[in-house]
């Protein structure tokens, strides 16, 4: 039912992040656009130690780190998903490592407390995320990874990131944006 589902999305980041699961087991596909999309977009991840499978179940995709070492971890009903559809889902995660890695410590544990325990603060970071991913080129691939879970049966509220209309708002802003610095640039420089 897509109202059970629709909680699904990130909601447990928290509690993925904090319970101790086994160690995935790396997958050749998900690694190759990992390791395709920390190269072009995430330069600061480059050394972390950080593995990707299949196989969280109660959130489409989630993070967790044991002793330094991170995994994200995909939900199965993603495997039949083009590559472009995973490279949005994993780019919002990586921009959350991203974000997580600037914090301190303390600072990241309180953040983590309360993405767990407050709605406002937890839509707060997904809209923030998805920002990010959008400044850094992967707005299309969001749309596509919005609209193929959409077919799964889940829904979207503004608590699980932005929504459909926003992002393209914000995917031509950046364009434009763009654009007008590429007029600005001086010829042949
Ligand atoms: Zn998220």
């Amino acid at each position: 039912m897509p109202s059970e589902r629709h909680e699904a999305k990130e909601v447990s980041h928290i509690e993925n992040r904090l319970s101790v699961k086994p160690a995935g087991r790396p997958d050749p596909l998900l690694s190759q656009i990992l390791r395709r999309l920390i190269r072009r977009s995430f330069p600061r991840l480059r050394r972390l130690p950080l593995t990707i499978s299949w196989g969280v179940d109660d959130a489409l995709l989630g993070y967790t780190v044991q002793g330094g070492d991170h995994l994200i971890q995909v939900n199965d009903c993603l495997r039949s998903a083009t590559q472009r559809v995973l490279e949005g889902g994993i780019a919002h995660e990586l921009c959350h490592i991203d974000a997580d890695l600037r914090m301190g410590p303390y600072q990241r544990e309180l953040a983590w407390r309360r993405y767990g325990e407050s709605r406002w603060y937890r839509m707060r970071e997904e809209r923030t995320t998805e920002r990010r991913v959008i400044e850094l080129g992967y707005g299309s691939h969001l749309l596509a990874f919005i609209r193929f879970v959409r077919r799964l049966g889940y829904s979207f509220t503004r608590e699980h990131g932005l929504l459909i209309p926003e992002i393209r708002r914000a995917v031509e802003a950046r364009q434009s944006r763009n654009r007008q610095s590429d007029a600005r640039a001086p010829a042949g420089a």
